[in-house]
């Protein structure tokens, strides 16, 4: 078993081979370690700046014993490994953050359960069997509200907005693996996160709330730090660090939430892993998230999570975001990210920009705007 604090050159092997493990692979390479990549895909953008790749399923055991034998540690970028795979994982290296803890994550229904009783406000929610259950609880939650499956959603993938008794079978019938959970509309003012690191030791830090602005139900801006009321702020923060003690988390934790007309913070979901919208942090933060989590999986010592400055980051999303790429090299103050993606499919994350403001000068609406207008 590994030796925390793990000593330079030691291996942590990542889960996934997207953006987010090519981020955390660069992050982990700054503090002196390699990083193993699993991932299906060949030319994964985390593997071209990784020591090494396991290419495999998520669940062949053969795979998996190989990448856990090589590695010193293994973390995640990517959630939904099965839970037979996980078990074989942890059996044979530290897992951080614990199994325990991407199965909650993994499931809507156990997330909805773990976060309520932990004390921690969602939209109100039913779990959906049956289109008799669906019917059953629209009677109780009402219309508009949202049908979304339990497991494999993301980037609003299987889900399905109800607004009229008609929509429901249909929604139903189309949204697949079953069990659905119905969650009440919530008719947010804004939606903001915490992204939040937690040591075996207990020690959080948890960087600055943020706003998030979605198009086509993905992530297109944060803004940092959110334009919110202090308590609305102060709240968020206490619930991020509520959620990491409950889950007695080890690693990085990302908590989405909605803040509704009256200021209530609704908890939407978890992501027990770097998230996009703490990508910010790189540019902002003497310690970004991706090196807050290999910091917390490798048993370093936490810096708090500080921002030197204010910052908005914008996604390039699909062909019209890559088509953005020459202008965001181009443009004085913007800060370009690409992930190494070959194929700009509609709705991919192909990279991103930050755009910097002296701390307390981030601006408003049209201030944004304007600095991104390079963009436009
Ligand atoms: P999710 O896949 O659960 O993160 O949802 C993607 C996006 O859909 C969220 O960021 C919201 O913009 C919207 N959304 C999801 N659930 C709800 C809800 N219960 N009420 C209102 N909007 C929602």
């Amino acid at each position: 078993m590994a030796n925390f604090p793990l000593p330079p050159n030691a291996t942590v092997g990542l889960v996934g081979g997207g953006q987010l493990g090519r981020m955390s692979a660069l992050a982990a390479a700054r503090l002196g370690y390699r990083c193993h990549i699993l991932t299906r895909e060949t030319d994964s953008p985390a593997a071209q700046v990784s020591h090494a790749v396991t290419i495999s399923d998520y669940h062949d055991p053969v795979s998996l014993r190989a990448f856990a034998n090589a590695v010193d540690v293994i973390s995640f970028e990517f959630e939904n490994v099965s839970a037979e795979g996980l078990d074989l994982l942890a059996a044979m290296k530290p897992v951080r953050p614990a199994p325990s803890v991407l199965r909650i994550s993994q499931d809507r229904v156990a997330e909805k359960s773990f976060l309520n009783g932990a004390g921690v406000a969602t939209a109100p929610w039913a779990e959906v069997h049956t289109l008799t259950d669906l019917e059953a609880s629209v009677q109780r939650l009402g219309l508009p509200a949202v049908l979304k499956t339990t497991r494999l959603g993301y980037d609003g993938k299987g889900q399905a907005m109800l607004r009229a008794p008609a929509d429901l079978a249909p929604a139903f019938e189309r949204l697949s693996p079953k069990p659905l959970v119905l969650e009440g509309f919530v008719d947010f003012a804004c939606e903001i996160s915490v992204v939040i690191a937690r040591g075996a030791d207990g020690t959080m830090s948890a960087f600055d709330t943020v706003e998030n602005r979605h198009s086509h139900h993905i992530l297109d801006l944060t803004l940092a730090p959110a334009r919110i009321a202090p308590a609305v702020d102060a709240a968020a923060q206490a619930i991020a660090r509520r959620v990491a003690e409950a889950l007695d988390l080890v690693g990085l934790l990302a908590v989405e939430m909605f803040v509704d007309a009256q200021g209530q913070v609704l908890v939407n979901e978890i992501a027990p892993r770097p998230h996009n919208s703490g990508h910010w942090t790189i540019d902002a933060c003497p310690a970004s998230q991706f090196e807050l989590h290999i910091r917390s999986i490798a048993g370093l010592p936490l810096p708090p999570a500080v921002r030197h400055s204010d910052a908005v980051m914008k996604n390039l999303i699909g062909p019209e975001g890559l088509a953005l790429w020459p202008k965001a090299l181009a443009a004085p103050g913007l800060i370009p990210h690409l992930y190494g993606k070959d194929g700009a499919t509609p709705g991919r994350k192909m990279g991103h920009v930050t755009r910097l403001f002296p701390r307390g000068a981030l601006p408003g609406d049209l201030g944004i705007e304007d600095a991104l207008r390079a963009l436009a």
